[in-house]
């Protein structure tokens, strides 16, 4: 496969065999050589084979393997004649990120640290198979899945200005529930408020560095600011969704009428009855996502009032924003200055929508959509915002993360005999975890420098560096 340099950020794979647009890849010289390591690439190039695909097969600088599609992929399909794909949305359906600023700075905060990092690890439930406080029956676990977020604030876990700050505001209206199975529904009735394991996180962090001080303001981020940062998803209810829908596709995948490069690709027309059900599914293990951050943020409050003795106004804990990095979403879009309907999957991307955007809320719009890119445990994340340029290239999306380099057998061989926790309380980093094994898998360098990460796609214009957080305190499942 051969990579055209385009522009110092963008690469071209060349439409050959049965693609039907070429690929485009952010990246740079420095990312090249662990991209290449893997499938990837490969599999942006069997995105391009499928039906009603738009514009280019895309993928973030965050790239690597992943089940179909890759991670750091970005495809997007015509909402008439285009498919949609569960591998093109992932697992773990609406895994996303969510940030609050709080009132406190970090100098006052520091002799506490070690205090908040074991409150935050018995409060947050976490790791595998943990039960979450809320406990729900069926009739109200169909309601979390038809309402999302609104459904946690109803409950008095959250407000209406969280809402306001969530993407989506938190609820994908195309909800039924009587698309998702009985087995999805049982496995969501205990797990709602639960963090999850391995990769997901919850970390009290400082706001490092603000590149661009006028939208930080706006976000109402500041340096020496504390932070809470949260990445979860759906839990088991996601998987199965992911899981039945990959089954029924599969059984049916005659009616598709085409051959796909890779089993794993397995998708439907989204005009056809399953694809339809497919998307209401998706969209119930998206908002039980979102009610699930809003829950997990809501009691993480409730544990930093409780530890540190504070009054919620002293505190002051308020949403900066929740973004989803594993969605297909009916979007508008430009296309050679015409506008369409497609179903824009993001799978490990992140929405990045331009200053101006109607589906930025109010508060943002003149600034355009926060971006949240977590790094690693032990190097820093950032806050970047959305661009026209991005809406320009690639149907508003920008990278999720760092992106693994290392797998996690690798990287548990790869730490062999060394204390990873040591290592980070050294650098005045706490963790704490619940797996076995963890903090090997998820060591700093099994990722890639999420510096270099964000550089491309500031570099290309996809998204613009605002703020960047280092982290003090992380519980992992
Ligand atoms: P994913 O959802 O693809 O597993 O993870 C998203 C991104 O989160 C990863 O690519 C990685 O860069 C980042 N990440 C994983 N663990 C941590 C962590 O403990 N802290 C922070 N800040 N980022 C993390
Ligand atoms: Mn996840
Ligand atoms: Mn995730």
């Amino acid at each position: 496969m051969r990579l055209i340099e385009k522009s110092p950020y963008c690469y071209e794979i060349a439409q050959e065999g049965n693609m039907r647009v070429p690929g485009r890849i952010y990246t740079s010289k420095a990312l090249m050589p662990g991209m290449e390591a893997d499938q990837s690439l490969k599999q942006v190039a069997n995105v391009a084979t499928l039906p009603g695909i738009v514009k280019a097969s895309m993928a973030m600088p965050d790239i690597h393997w992943g089940y179909g599609f890759s991670i750091g992929g970005v495809a997007a399909f015509d909402w008439q004649d285009g498919v949609i794909s569960p591998g093109g949305v992932g697992y773990d359906i609406n895994c996303g990120v969510r940030l609050a600023a709080t009132s406190l700075d970090m100098d006052s905060l520091q002799p506490y640290l070690d205090k908040i990092a074991d409150a935050l690890y018995q409060g947050i439930p976490c790791g595998v198979g943990s039960t979450g406080f809320v406990k729900l029956n069926q009739k109200e676990a169909k309601r979390v899945l038809e309402q999302g977020s609104r459904w946690a604030a109803s409950r008095g876990l959250g407000a209406d200005s969280d809402l306001e700050h969530t993407e989506e505001y938190g609820c994908m209206d195309a909800a039924d529930s009587e698309a998702v199975s009985e087995r999805a529904l049982q496995r969501g009735l205990k797990q709602l408020g639960t963090l999850g394991s391995g990769n997901h996180f919850l970390e009290i962090g400082v706001v490092e560095e603000v590149y661009e001080p006028e939208t930080a303001g706006v976000y109402g981020l500041a340096e020496g600011q504390v932070t809470v940062f949260l990445h979860s998803g759906s839990r088991g209810l996601g998987y199965q969704v992911c899981d039945d829908y990959l089954a029924r596709m599969t059984k049916k995948s005659k009616d598709l009428g085409i051959e796909l490069p890779d089993r794993q690709l397995v998708c439907s027309w989204i005009n056809s009855k399953m694809g339809k059900e497919y998307y209401s599914a998706m969209a119930c293990a998206a908002n039980y996502a979102w009610a699930n951050r809003q829950i997990l943020m809501h009691q993480a409050e409730e544990v930093l009032l409780k530890t540190l003795s504070m009054g919620p106004r002293d505190l002051g804990m308020r949403l900066i924003y929740d973004v989803c990095h594993n969605i297909a979403k009916k979007e508008t879009h430009v296309v050679d200055g015409v506008s369409r309907a497609l179903c824009v999957h993001r799978k490990g991307a992140t929405r990045a929508f331009a200053p101006g955007h109607p589906d930025v809320c109010s508060a943002y719009r003149k600034v355009g959509q926060p971006v949240l890119v977590p790094g690693d445990m032990g190097t820093c994340s950032y806050v970047l915002a959305g661009t026209e340029k991005a809406m320009e290239e690639t149907f508003g999306s920008t990278c999720h993360g760092a992106g693994r380099v290392m797998s996690r057998t690798q990287a548990k061989k790869a730490v062999k005999g060394r204390s990873i926790h040591r290592e980070l309380l050294d650098k005045g980093i706490r963790v704490k975890w619940t797996g076995r094994t963890t903090l090997a898998e998820e060591v700093p360098e099994a990722y890639k420098n999420v510096s270099e990460v964000v550089e491309v796609v500031h570099g290309a214009g996809i998204s613009q560096k605002v703020a960047r957080l280092r982290p003090v305190v992380v519980v992992k499942g």
